[in-house]
């Protein structure tokens, strides 16, 4: 498929480079390759010396296990411990591509090699060659395209034939956990796209687990908001609040400046709400991370037969995910397929690393022209909850507690009798007119 042409070839910046740069980068990269061999060897020596000894040779997630958590060691991992970062060969069946599988063994020294150039305070170019990519994977959601706002795709597979999988992880709640995962896929030759809660970022043992997937194990880090909340709930404000805090929370503990793609909804509800979509391409996000099939609510037969080329996974860091995804990740690279990122599924680049720039002042939302874009049965947005709002002052629509905005039948029945009222078509359906008429009053 055409995706691999888009991978950059150096892993570490997606910057345009100079010849020059290149070379001596390459360069670079070749003596760090002998080295980290002479270490693995070095390593391996430490291990067959009758003393066994547990000196870190690189940091390996597993041993920073977070003490707080009292999970039960998943994974055997006694014998292997030293040489954990050698990656067990996997047998790829047919199209493990050897290219872009080599540097992955070179655990790349990211950190220390952060490009310095001042940038922008706001990343506002739309990523417009990455989405035609996705496009052309047939990844777009067209029925989000309605009107002249153009949203974000939302993610929820791959058009491809190839035999990749991403799997992503949301919440992490449980650091040790989340270690035993990242560990696991690392083993597997696999890659994790996290999506860790921002609160979570404080927790014990969080800032090395996480530097090290993604400096050293080229994870993706991506957003799920500060504190877990649906965010069509809120007002535009506190919804943008949410994300921004996230991702800063983020930049905070990885100590760089990390351009997140990926924006995945609580409960995945709200990817049809116009404001979420207009602040996420304001950040720069690529999309919303939906998911094909849910680790958490699945059974391993179950995952196991959903394999197939471009499925995304979800999962969490709960003691049950751990056990199951222990098992579920060996497997998928014993059936040949590669788990690879969010980004590399899609065809796009890495996330691009700048230098940290602390204290940076929230973005307000762009200004942008609501199109009362139609809402039905099953969908979640703010625009729904302000209907309620309307339908429940005009006496239409009955509800205990707050509006929940979520578009129920109850809902289409009240916006059905408005519509009768209004002479309009009662449909049941909010369609841009409907909405006007009962927001705007005309
Ligand atoms: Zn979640």
């Amino acid at each position: 498929m055409g995706d691999k042409k888009k991978m950059p070839q150096d892993r570490r910046s997606v910057k345009k480079k100079s010849r020059k740069q290149r070379r001596q980068e390459e360069q670079i990269l070749r003596l760090g390759a002998v080295l980290v061999s002479l270490l693995v060897v070095a390593a391996v020596v430490i291990i067959v010396a009758p003393k066994r000894s547990h000196t870190v040779i690189i940091n390996h997630p597993s041993q920073t296990r977070d003490v707080e958590i009292a999970a039960p060691p998943l994974e055997t991992e006694g014998p292997q411990e030293g040489v954990a970062f050698v990656r067990i060969d996997t047998t790829h069946a047919t199209d493990g591509d050897p290219a872009t599988e080599a540097p992955t063994e070179v655990p790349t020294m990211a950190p220390t090699e952060v490009p310095t150039e001042a940038p922008t305070e706001v990343p506002t170019a739309t990523p417009v060659a990455a989405l035609t990519a996705a496009e052309a994977l047939g990844a777009v959601d067209t029925t989000a395209q309605e009107g002249g706002f153009e949203y974000l795709p939302v993610f929820s597979k791959a058009d491809t034939f190839e035999r990749k999988i991403a799997i992503t992880i949301d919440d992490c709640f449980q650091v040790g956990n989340l270690q035993t995962i990242a560990s696991s896929a690392y083993k597997n030759g696999g890659k994790l796209t996290i999506f860790p809660i921002g609160e979570n970022l404080t927790k014990q043992g969080m800032e090395e687990t996480l530097k090290t997937c993604a400096f050293e194990l080229g994870f993706e880090i991506e957003n799920h908001t500060m504190s877990h909340e649906r965010v069509f709930k809120l007002s535009e404000y506190d919804m943008a609040k949410q994300i921004w805090d996230q991702r800063q929370a983020v930049n905070e503990l990885l100590g760089v400046n990390y351009q997140q793609h990926f924006f995945r909804l609580m409960g995945g509800d709200g990817s049809s709400d116009q404001r979420t979509h207009n602040y996420l391409k304001q950040l720069g996000f690529y999309g919303i991370a939906d998911w094909s099939i849910s680790g958490s609510n699945a059974e391993l037969q179950e995952l196991k037969n959903f394999l197939q080329p471009g499925a995304i996974y979800l999962f969490h860091t709960t003691d049950r995910d751990t056990k199951i995804l222990t098992q579920f990740i060996p497997y998928v690279a014993s059936m040949g397929y590669e788990m690879v990122t969010m980004n590399e599924l899609f065809g796009f680049e890495e996330n691009q690393v700048t230098a940290y720039q602390p204290n940076q002042e929230m973005p307000i939302p762009q200004a942008y022209e609501d199109e009362y874009r139609t809402h039905k049965v099953g969908d979640y947005a703010y625009n729904i909850l302000l209907m309620q709002d309307k339908l429940r002052e005009l006496g239409l629509l009955v509800m205990d507690g707050e509006s929940t905005g979520y578009y129920g039948k109850q809902t289409a029945e009240a916006i059905s009798e408005f519509q009768s009222q209004k002479g309009l078509p009662a449909t049941g359906v909010a369609d841009s007119a409907t909405q006007r008429l009962l927001l705007m009053g005309s």
